[in-house]
């Protein structure tokens, strides 16, 4: 496959390229495949659908093509998930889509272990490790770090703010050895990146060591995040004769988005052939793209905290690739927008528990009340002209898409995706609904693992000494 860039058509790479780079230093852009194929029918219409790892393997193969040979694919893919995307129906329209199976109980193990063990491979026969440097504010670094321990021929060094994560975050960062080591440094999350940006434009520094980073807007963390959508519409398809016997029903898809990269790979999954017929983009108050669909104005603006903080981004990044690939008016066919605020947020957690007996975190809660505005009777108000659209508060955005009378005339199903375990905000859901939901054995056992942190300034130099003497 041919990857090429948002800012630059001109740009062709290969894959390793794309993957090794992360993104195209010299314009800036963001490297995406040059056609994204289709799969063929026999695939995708079988009954009963083909497994998880067989649907990830076909996907992936065309990205791959030429540059790594089935027989090692397969073995990255059985490497990367030895779990599953689980599908839990809830009521008889509704679907979760569980991804937090993995071993950090959120969905971004699906990108990350799957761009570990790609790197990897890009590496063989190299003599010198790859140093990875990833500054986080949470999640991403436990997924990375989770992602690449054990790695052959990789280590990585993972900064986070001192004090300004949760407990269970720290301690999802911090007890790694071996390859994987965490620095708390005494400052912001935009000390520890700017100390990862110095690091990558230090000449001397990148003549001592072989220095990469696993971003969240590399290529092949995206690719893998469709292999989960494909199978979970397949397995719905399949479901609805059964569950809740509508003809004809189509597939809706809500995804909770903050830098919107798990929407982007919706979107090339819907471009394989996944039978899915249009997505809800749901947001918390960081509304930014919501905005660009209901006004056609893109404007970026500084992020806000929320409860549901892994997606608190002002300025998402995968707005430049959907951009690249869609044209607004496409958009506004496919997608239908949603936001909410934290009491709105809270309320969803309530309402889900309540009508269903799911409990569910504050990331898919802001898919749960989107999908239930819509198919309540949110969708039916904006089609009369009933609805309120001032897109400053919350609720569904002035936009209806091309699915809409298929809401309206109950021939829709929808499918929610809950991107984490609710074990890890259990006081959010204690506010929402006055208990805990049970914790994973992983997360319990993580708490009680010794903490390795190294204590880290955060002046450049403190910090590059450190890794002169230690990497
Ligand atoms: C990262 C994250 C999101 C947002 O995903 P994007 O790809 O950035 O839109 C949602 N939920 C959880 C739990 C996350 O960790």
């Amino acid at each position: 496959m041919i990857y090429t860039d948002t800012r630059d058509k001109n740009v062709a790479v290969d894959f390793k390229t794309a993957v090794v780079n992360g993104m195209n230093a010299a314009t800036g852009g963001l490297y995406v495949p040059v056609s994204i194929p289709k799969l063929d029918s026999t695939f995708l219409n079988r009954v009963p659908e083909h497994s998880f790892r067989e649907t990830a393997f076909e996907m992936a193969k065309p990205f791959v093509e030429g540059e790594i040979p089935e027989n090692d694919l397969e073995f990255i893919i059985q490497d990367a998930y030895p779990f599953n995307a689980q599908i839990v129906p809830i009521d008889p329209i509704t679907y979760v889509l569980e991804l937090f199976h993995g071993p950090t109980c959120a969905f971004k193990d699906f990108g990350a272990r799957f761009m570990a063990r790609v790197m990897s491979y890009f590496n063989r026969g190299e003599n010198d490790n790859l140093h990875i440097l990833v500054a986080t504010s949470g999640d991403t670094g436990s997924a990375v770090g989770s992602a690449f321990h054990n790695v052959p021929g990789i280590d990585v060094t993972i900064l986070y703010p001192d004090g300004k994560i949760s407990p269970l975050q720290e301690k999802q960062l911090s007890t790694f050895t071996g390859n994987v080591r965490a620095l708390k440094v005494k400052g912001t999350f935009d000390d520890c990146q700017k100390l990862v940006k110095t690091a990558f434009t230090d000449a001397d520094l990148r003549n001592k060591f072989r220095l990469s980073s696993a971003n969240s807007i590399n290529i092949s963390r995206l690719l893998p995040q469709s292999f989960y959508y494909m199978y979970a519409a397949n397995v719905v398809r399949n479901r609805i004769p059964h569950d809740s016997k509508i003809e004809d029903a189509s597939i809706i898809v809500t995804v909770p988005s903050g830098n919107f990269g798990n929407l982007t790979s919706g979107l090339i999954a819907h471009q394989m052939g996944a039978p899915i017929a249009g997505f809800v983009a749901a947001t918390n108050a960081n509304h930014t793209i919501p905005d660009w669909i209901a006004n056609g104005k893109y404007k970026s603006r500084a992020s806000v905290a929320t409860l549901s903080n892994a997606m608190d981004v002002g300025a998402p990044s995968n707005y430049e690739r959907i951009a690249f690939m869609y044209t607004l008016d496409q958009v506004r066919t496919l997608f239908a927008s949603y936001w909410t605020d934290d009491a709105g947020t809270l309320e969803g957690i309530k309402s889900c528990h309540e009508k269903t007996g799911y409990i569910i975190d504050p990331h898919g809660a802001v898919a749960w009340s989107a999908w239930n505005d819509i198919r309540s009777s949110g969708m039916e108000k904006l089609m009369n002209g009933e609805a309120d659209t001032d897109s400053n508060k919350p609720g569904l955005t002035a936009n209806i898409p091309s699915w809409a009378e298929k809401i309206t005339g109950k021939k829709a199903v929808g499918i929610i995706l809950e991107t984490a375990h609710p074990a890890k905000f259990g006081q959010t859901v204690v506010n929402a609904i006055g208990r805990e939901p049970t914790m994973p054995d992983r997360l319990e056992k993580v708490l009680a693992l010794p903490d390795y942190a190294i204590p880290m300034e955060k002046d450049y130099e403190s910090f590059k000494d450190w890794l002169v003497s230690n990497l």
